[in-house]
């Protein structure tokens, strides 16, 4: 090869998941190109700056958008995931290949407004080893999604050990540091709201207005949503298991008063005790419960399954970009 070998560490990295967003990558590309040409203003002279897109087994042309741009611009590397594997894998195969002073996981959407890492390179730079991005408005998303979040958030933090901030999303800078401690993190159910608050660190936060998607559309249906969150609940917290030993521990006290009851009323009035109905309702209603707890322990059972199997949390079939690739 000709020339002098340069360092080639870049000192940004942003990591872009991306699933069948072949509209908008070059938006995306061209308004970060910008703002990180601001961000480099701040660092050492010399500082540069990567974009990692990972391709989440997208079935349009991006990943040939993306093949063109890196042909032009050295600065954009590419990692192709084997099939989707979702955008919490994807976020990992990113974290996984930048190796960035710091790192930025953003949507390509332009959601999140790139103009911020500004704001988060001059936080970083004030020491913060973590810089959150808050969406202080959520007026771009649907009054049900809006409604679910907050519910989501507070029930989270009031189960979970360690709570999330919220209305904080992927967006957000995080130093070497704490990159590498995620990344030691080997769960397979990858809840990175929550993994990425667990890590610490001194953490600075930044408000945002967050804009509506640009281009495409929502790549997470409802049930994807729902799901994630139970993800997140069971990895983070034990009390839905706990919860059981007292509500049984309530149920069997109150039958034994009953009881207490029911022997004193007899011993007294002599009386029978009418039944049907009461039995059926406490029949079903405990049979319910029963139901309800085995499902709980049962969310808990398959992700012990899950975790024990020790696969990849992703498959990468193809790379472009980086420095073992020439
Ligand atoms: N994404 C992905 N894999 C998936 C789903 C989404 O890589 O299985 C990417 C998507 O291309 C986008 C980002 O994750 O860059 C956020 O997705 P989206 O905008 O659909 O989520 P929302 O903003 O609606 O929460
Ligand atoms: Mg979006």
């Amino acid at each position: 090869m000709d020339g002098p070998i340069v360092d080639q560490t870049p000192t940004l990295s942003l990591i872009v998941p991306v699933l069948n967003e072949e509209a908008a990558i070059a938006p995306f590309l061209d308004r970060s190109a910008s703002a990180l040409d601001r961000a480099l203003e701040l660092l050492a002279s010399g500082a540069t700056a990567e974009w990692v897109f990972v391709n989440d087994g997208s079935t349009d042309a991006t990943e040939a958008v993306i093949a063109g741009r890196a042909a032009r611009d050295t600065r954009v590397r590419l990692v192709n995931l084997s099939r989707n594997f979702g955008k919490e894998a994807a976020l990992a195969a990113g974290i996984d290949h930048a190796r960035g002073k710091a790192v930025i996981p953003i949507d390509v959407d332009l959601q999140d407004p790139p103009e911020l890492i500004v704001e988060m390179v001059r936080a970083w730079l004030d020491g913060a080893q973590v810089v959150n991005a808050r969406r202080s408005d959520r007026s771009s998303d649907a009054v049900v999604k809006r409604v679910t979040a907050r519910w989501f958030y507070r029930l989270y933090n009031r189960l979970a050990d360690h709570p999330i901030p919220e209305n904080v999303g992927d967006f957000r800078l995080m130093d070497r540091e704490a990159v590498e401690v995620i990344r030691r993190l080997g769960e397979h159910s990858r809840f990175n709201k929550g993994l990425f608050s667990w890590v610490g660190f001194d953490v600075a936060t930044i408000d945002y207005q967050r804009e509506a998607r640009q281009s495409g559309q929502s790549k997470w249906p409802a049930l994807r949503l729902w799901t994630l969150a139970i993800d997140g609940i069971v990895a983070s917290s034990t009390v839905p298991l706990r919860i059981w030993t007292y509500l049984g521990a309530m149920i069997a006290i109150g039958a034994f008063s009953y009881a207490v009851f029911v022997i004193l009323y007899t011993l007294t009035t002599g009386g029978d005790a009418p039944g049907y109905a009461s039995i059926m309702v406490a029949v079903l209603f405990l049979g319910g419960l029963n139901m309800l707890a085995l499902g709980v322990l049962g969310e808990y059972v398959g992700r012990i399954a899950t975790e024990v199997r020790r696969r990849p949390l992703y498959v990468v079939s193809s790379t472009l970009g980086f420095q073992e690739d020439n």
